[in-house]
Protein backbone atom coordinates (compact mmCIF):
# COMPACT_ATOMS: atom_id res chain seq x y z
CA UNK A 1 0.00 0.00 0.00
CA UNK A 2 2.95 2.66 1.01
CA UNK A 3 4.98 1.89 -2.28
CA UNK A 4 1.46 2.41 -4.34
CA UNK A 5 0.79 5.66 -2.37
CA UNK A 6 4.41 6.89 -3.39
CA UNK A 7 3.72 5.73 -7.15
CA UNK A 8 0.57 7.85 -7.14
CA UNK A 9 2.18 10.74 -6.06
CA UNK A 10 5.29 10.23 -8.67
CA UNK A 11 3.11 10.21 -10.99
CA UNK A 12 0.56 12.93 -9.88
CA UNK A 13 3.71 15.28 -9.61
CA UNK A 14 4.99 14.28 -12.36
CA UNK A 15 1.89 14.93 -14.90
CA UNK A 16 1.01 18.17 -16.92
CA UNK A 17 -2.31 17.98 -16.84
CA UNK A 18 -3.78 15.37 -13.77
CA UNK A 19 -7.56 15.47 -13.82
CA UNK A 20 -9.62 13.64 -11.08
CA UNK A 21 -13.23 11.92 -11.49
CA UNK A 22 -15.28 11.25 -7.94
CA UNK A 23 -18.31 9.35 -7.50
CA UNK A 24 -20.13 8.70 -4.70
CA UNK A 25 -17.49 6.80 -2.86
CA UNK A 26 -16.03 9.60 -2.14
CA UNK A 27 -19.20 11.50 0.04
CA UNK A 28 -19.70 8.45 1.90
CA UNK A 29 -16.91 8.94 5.03
CA UNK A 30 -19.26 12.57 4.88
CA UNK A 31 -22.01 10.55 6.18
CA UNK A 32 -23.98 10.19 2.40
CA UNK A 33 -24.65 6.66 1.40
CA UNK A 34 -23.61 5.33 -2.06
CA UNK A 35 -25.85 3.51 -4.72
CA UNK A 36 -23.93 0.44 -5.14
CA UNK A 37 -21.17 0.12 -2.32
CA UNK A 38 -21.71 -2.51 0.31
CA UNK A 39 -24.50 -0.74 2.12
CA UNK A 40 -25.33 1.08 -1.15
CA UNK A 41 -28.95 2.53 -0.93
CA UNK A 42 -29.83 0.41 -4.43
CA UNK A 43 -27.87 -2.48 -2.53
CA UNK A 44 -30.13 -2.69 -0.18
CA UNK A 45 -33.36 -1.41 -1.89
CA UNK A 46 -33.26 -2.83 -5.29
CA UNK A 47 -36.56 -1.09 -5.97
CA UNK A 48 -35.15 2.01 -5.72
CA UNK A 49 -32.96 1.62 -8.65
CA UNK A 50 -36.49 1.14 -10.68
CA UNK A 51 -38.20 3.68 -8.89
CA UNK A 52 -35.40 6.56 -9.77
CA UNK A 53 -35.92 6.00 -13.34
CA UNK A 54 -39.70 7.12 -12.89
CA UNK A 55 -38.72 10.91 -11.94
CA UNK A 56 -37.39 11.96 -14.72
CA UNK A 57 -40.48 10.49 -16.64
CA UNK A 58 -42.84 12.37 -14.09
CA UNK A 59 -40.95 15.86 -14.60
CA UNK A 60 -41.13 15.61 -18.40
CA UNK A 61 -44.35 14.66 -18.46
CA UNK A 62 -46.14 17.61 -16.57
CA UNK A 63 -43.20 19.46 -14.93
CA UNK A 64 -46.14 21.90 -13.92
CA UNK A 65 -47.49 19.45 -11.99
CA UNK A 66 -44.03 18.01 -10.42
CA UNK A 67 -43.22 21.23 -9.09
CA UNK A 68 -46.33 21.40 -7.51
CA UNK A 69 -45.35 17.97 -5.67
CA UNK A 70 -42.11 18.78 -4.92
CA UNK A 71 -43.15 22.35 -3.62
CA UNK A 72 -46.06 20.61 -1.55
CA UNK A 73 -43.90 18.26 0.22
CA UNK A 74 -45.46 15.32 -1.69
CA UNK A 75 -42.73 14.01 -3.72
CA UNK A 76 -40.47 10.80 -2.31
CA UNK A 77 -38.03 12.56 0.36
CA UNK A 78 -34.53 12.05 -1.91
CA UNK A 79 -33.32 8.97 -1.06
CA UNK A 80 -30.04 10.23 0.40
CA UNK A 81 -31.12 12.27 2.58
CA UNK A 82 -30.41 15.77 3.47
CA UNK A 83 -27.55 16.53 1.17
CA UNK A 84 -27.56 20.51 2.47
CA UNK A 85 -26.31 19.94 5.69
CA UNK A 86 -23.28 17.45 4.76
CA UNK A 87 -19.88 18.89 5.13
CA UNK A 88 -16.72 17.66 3.21
CA UNK A 89 -14.37 15.18 4.54
CA UNK A 90 -10.41 14.76 4.34
CA UNK A 91 -10.87 13.68 1.02
CA UNK A 92 -12.60 16.07 -0.65
CA UNK A 93 -9.96 18.34 1.24
CA UNK A 94 -7.09 16.26 -0.27
CA UNK A 95 -8.57 17.37 -3.62
CA UNK A 96 -8.84 20.78 -3.23
CA UNK A 97 -5.37 21.09 -2.21
CA UNK A 98 -3.70 18.93 -4.88
CA UNK A 99 -5.68 21.61 -6.87
CA UNK A 100 -4.20 24.38 -5.00
CA UNK A 101 -0.32 23.40 -5.44
CA UNK A 102 -1.23 23.27 -8.90
CA UNK A 103 -0.91 19.67 -10.25
CA UNK A 104 -5.17 19.44 -10.39
CA UNK A 105 -6.33 21.06 -13.49
CA UNK A 106 -10.13 19.74 -13.20
CA UNK A 107 -12.39 17.88 -10.95
CA UNK A 108 -14.86 16.06 -12.39
CA UNK A 109 -17.88 15.07 -10.29
CA UNK A 110 -20.46 12.87 -10.61
CA UNK A 111 -21.53 14.02 -7.23
CA UNK A 112 -24.55 16.21 -6.68
CA UNK A 113 -23.76 17.09 -2.97
CA UNK A 114 -21.73 20.11 -3.35
CA UNK A 115 -18.78 18.83 -1.03
CA UNK A 116 -16.14 19.66 -3.51
CA UNK A 117 -17.37 23.05 -4.06
CA UNK A 118 -17.54 23.54 -0.16
CA UNK A 119 -13.61 21.85 0.28
CA UNK A 120 -12.54 24.59 -1.96
CA UNK A 121 -12.25 22.79 -5.25
CA UNK A 122 -12.06 26.02 -8.44
CA UNK A 123 -12.28 24.00 -11.70
CA UNK A 124 -15.09 21.90 -10.66
CA UNK A 125 -17.19 20.17 -13.55
CA UNK A 126 -20.32 18.73 -11.93
CA UNK A 127 -21.44 16.36 -14.41
CA UNK A 128 -24.87 15.00 -12.72
CA UNK A 129 -25.70 18.50 -11.35
CA UNK A 130 -25.97 20.04 -7.97
CA UNK A 131 -28.69 19.65 -5.36
CA UNK A 132 -27.43 23.78 -4.60
CA UNK A 133 -28.95 24.74 -7.90
CA UNK A 134 -31.80 25.36 -10.57
CA UNK A 135 -31.22 24.71 -14.24
CA UNK A 136 -32.81 26.26 -17.55
CA UNK A 137 -33.29 22.66 -19.62
CA UNK A 138 -33.24 24.77 -22.90
CA UNK A 139 -29.82 27.07 -22.70
CA UNK A 140 -28.51 25.30 -19.36
CA UNK A 141 -28.23 28.43 -17.54
CA UNK A 142 -27.81 27.43 -13.72
CA UNK A 143 -29.25 29.57 -10.67
CA UNK A 144 -29.52 29.58 -7.10
CA UNK A 145 -32.21 28.54 -5.52
CA UNK A 146 -32.84 31.57 -3.62
CA UNK A 147 -32.57 33.37 -7.33
CA UNK A 148 -36.84 32.39 -7.29
CA UNK A 149 -39.78 32.85 -4.71
CA UNK A 150 -40.90 29.05 -5.63
CA UNK A 151 -43.49 29.30 -3.06
CA UNK A 152 -44.49 32.65 -4.62
CA UNK A 153 -45.00 31.14 -7.96
CA UNK A 154 -46.81 28.36 -6.58
CA UNK A 155 -49.72 30.45 -4.70
CA UNK A 156 -49.63 33.11 -7.85
CA UNK A 157 -49.92 29.44 -9.99
CA UNK A 158 -47.06 30.32 -12.20
CA UNK A 159 -45.53 27.26 -12.08
CA UNK A 160 -42.46 26.02 -13.80
CA UNK A 161 -40.40 28.31 -13.15
CA UNK A 162 -39.11 29.85 -16.50
CA UNK A 163 -35.39 31.31 -17.22
CA UNK A 164 -35.47 34.78 -17.44
CA UNK A 165 -32.87 34.68 -19.96
CA UNK A 166 -35.16 32.32 -22.48
CA UNK A 167 -38.34 31.64 -21.06
CA UNK A 168 -37.23 28.08 -21.28
CA UNK A 169 -38.57 25.15 -18.11
CA UNK A 170 -36.56 25.23 -14.87
CA UNK A 171 -36.00 22.15 -13.24
CA UNK A 172 -33.33 21.45 -10.00
CA UNK A 173 -29.87 20.93 -11.83
CA UNK A 174 -29.55 17.30 -10.50
CA UNK A 175 -29.95 15.39 -13.52
CA UNK A 176 -32.44 12.66 -13.32
CA UNK A 177 -31.81 8.68 -14.22
CA UNK A 178 -32.49 8.89 -17.86
CA UNK A 179 -31.94 12.66 -18.65
CA UNK A 180 -29.07 13.60 -20.82
CA UNK A 181 -26.10 15.13 -19.23
CA UNK A 182 -26.33 19.11 -19.94
CA UNK A 183 -24.46 19.07 -22.75
CA UNK A 184 -22.29 22.18 -21.88
CA UNK A 185 -20.96 19.76 -18.65
CA UNK A 186 -20.62 16.68 -21.42
CA UNK A 187 -18.22 18.78 -23.76
CA UNK A 188 -16.44 20.31 -21.29
CA UNK A 189 -15.29 16.91 -19.55
CA UNK A 190 -14.86 15.64 -22.84
CA UNK A 191 -11.78 17.97 -23.50
CA UNK A 192 -10.56 17.19 -20.09
CA UNK A 193 -10.47 13.42 -20.66
CA UNK A 194 -8.71 14.22 -24.12
CA UNK A 195 -6.20 16.85 -22.51
CA UNK A 196 -5.02 15.07 -19.26
CA UNK A 197 -2.09 12.93 -19.34
CA UNK A 198 -3.38 11.66 -15.57
CA UNK A 199 -6.62 10.51 -14.51
CA UNK A 200 -7.06 10.04 -10.82
CA UNK A 201 -10.40 7.88 -9.79
CA UNK A 202 -11.63 8.18 -6.97
CA UNK A 203 -15.08 6.37 -5.30
CA UNK A 204 -17.29 5.34 -8.10
CA UNK A 205 -18.42 2.01 -9.25
CA UNK A 206 -17.88 3.21 -13.39
CA UNK A 207 -20.70 1.89 -13.93
CA UNK A 208 -23.29 4.66 -15.20
CA UNK A 209 -22.97 5.85 -18.70
CA UNK A 210 -21.97 8.49 -20.10
CA UNK A 211 -19.25 8.97 -17.35
CA UNK A 212 -17.48 5.75 -17.49
CA UNK A 213 -16.96 6.50 -20.90
CA UNK A 214 -13.97 9.41 -19.46
CA UNK A 215 -11.85 7.14 -18.07
CA UNK A 216 -11.92 5.32 -21.37
CA UNK A 217 -11.21 7.99 -23.51
CA UNK A 218 -8.10 8.81 -21.62
CA UNK A 219 -6.91 6.01 -21.82
CA UNK A 220 -7.45 5.28 -25.29
CA UNK A 221 -7.39 8.54 -26.94
CA UNK A 222 -5.13 10.62 -24.19
CA UNK A 223 -2.58 7.42 -23.18
CA UNK A 224 -3.23 9.00 -19.81
CA UNK A 225 -2.08 7.41 -16.76
CA UNK A 226 -5.35 6.34 -14.93
CA UNK A 227 -4.90 5.82 -11.43
CA UNK A 228 -8.29 4.14 -9.11
CA UNK A 229 -8.77 4.91 -5.65
CA UNK A 230 -11.93 2.43 -4.60
CA UNK A 231 -12.95 0.72 -1.68
CA UNK A 232 -12.98 -2.51 -3.97
CA UNK A 233 -11.89 -2.87 -7.91
CA UNK A 234 -14.71 -2.12 -10.23
CA UNK A 235 -14.68 -2.74 -14.37
CA UNK A 236 -11.84 -0.32 -14.70
CA UNK A 237 -9.76 -2.43 -12.50
CA UNK A 238 -10.98 -5.77 -14.26
CA UNK A 239 -10.68 -4.11 -17.98
CA UNK A 240 -7.28 -2.93 -16.76
CA UNK A 241 -8.22 0.23 -18.29
CA UNK A 242 -6.77 1.81 -15.03
CA UNK A 243 -3.01 1.21 -14.46
CA UNK A 244 -3.21 0.28 -10.25
CA UNK A 245 -6.12 0.12 -8.20
CA UNK A 246 -5.39 1.70 -4.31
CA UNK A 247 -7.78 0.03 -2.54
CA UNK A 248 -9.25 1.60 0.40
CA UNK A 249 -10.96 4.61 1.94
CA UNK A 250 -10.27 8.30 -0.15
CA UNK A 251 -10.49 10.06 3.05
CA UNK A 252 -8.22 7.90 4.00
CA UNK A 253 -5.87 7.47 1.00
CA UNK A 254 -5.72 10.84 -0.78
CA UNK A 255 -4.30 12.85 2.08
CA UNK A 256 -1.65 10.14 2.02
CA UNK A 257 -0.44 10.67 -1.32
CA UNK A 258 -1.06 14.78 -1.04
CA UNK A 259 1.60 14.83 1.73
CA UNK A 260 4.12 12.93 -0.73
CA UNK A 261 3.17 14.74 -3.74
CA UNK A 262 4.18 17.85 -1.28
CA UNK A 263 7.71 16.12 -0.47
CA UNK A 264 8.31 15.33 -3.79
CA UNK A 265 7.20 19.19 -5.12
CA UNK A 266 9.05 20.70 -1.72
CA UNK A 267 5.60 22.70 -1.20
CA UNK A 268 4.87 23.65 2.98
P1 LIG B 1 -21.70 4.01 -6.77
O1 LIG B 1 -22.57 3.98 -5.56
O2 LIG B 1 -22.15 3.27 -7.97
O3 LIG B 1 -20.24 3.47 -6.40
C1 LIG B 1 -19.50 3.95 -5.30
C2 LIG B 1 -18.18 3.22 -5.25
O4 LIG B 1 -17.37 3.79 -4.23
C3 LIG B 1 -18.32 1.73 -4.91
O5 LIG B 1 -17.44 0.99 -5.74
C4 LIG B 1 -17.90 1.65 -3.44
O6 LIG B 1 -17.31 0.42 -3.09
C5 LIG B 1 -16.88 2.77 -3.37
N1 LIG B 1 -16.73 3.40 -2.05
C6 LIG B 1 -17.68 3.63 -1.11
N2 LIG B 1 -17.15 4.31 -0.07
C7 LIG B 1 -15.84 4.50 -0.35
C8 LIG B 1 -14.77 5.15 0.32
N3 LIG B 1 -14.93 5.74 1.50
N4 LIG B 1 -13.56 5.20 -0.29
C9 LIG B 1 -13.37 4.61 -1.50
N5 LIG B 1 -14.34 3.97 -2.18
C10 LIG B 1 -15.57 3.95 -1.62
O7 LIG B 1 -21.43 5.53 -7.08
P2 LIG B 1 -21.19 6.25 -8.47
O8 LIG B 1 -20.23 5.47 -9.28
O9 LIG B 1 -20.86 7.66 -8.13
O10 LIG B 1 -22.60 6.19 -9.17
C11 LIG B 1 -23.78 6.56 -8.47
C12 LIG B 1 -24.59 7.65 -9.14
O11 LIG B 1 -25.53 8.18 -8.19
C13 LIG B 1 -23.77 8.82 -9.57
O12 LIG B 1 -24.15 9.06 -10.86
C14 LIG B 1 -24.12 9.97 -8.65
O13 LIG B 1 -24.58 11.08 -9.40
C15 LIG B 1 -25.30 9.51 -7.83
N6 LIG B 1 -25.05 9.60 -6.36
C16 LIG B 1 -24.53 10.74 -5.83
C17 LIG B 1 -24.26 10.80 -4.48
C18 LIG B 1 -23.68 12.08 -3.92
O14 LIG B 1 -23.88 13.14 -4.49
N7 LIG B 1 -22.91 12.00 -2.83
C19 LIG B 1 -24.52 9.70 -3.65
C20 LIG B 1 -25.07 8.54 -4.25
C21 LIG B 1 -25.32 8.50 -5.61
ZN1 LIG C 1 -32.78 29.50 -20.48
Amino acid sequence: MEELIRRAARDIAGASYAVALTGAGISTESGITDFRGPKGVWTLDPEAERRAYLSYQEFSNDPKEWWQNVLAGQQRRGSLGNLEEAMPNAGHYALAELEKIGVLKCTITQNIDSLHEKAGTEHLLEYHGSVAKLRCISCNARFRRDEFDLQKLLEENKLPPRCPKCQGIIKTDGVFFGEPIPSDVAEQSLEEAWKCNLMLICGTSAVVFPFANLPRVARQAAGATIIEVNAEPTPLTEERISDYLIQGKTGEILPMIVEEVKKIKQVG
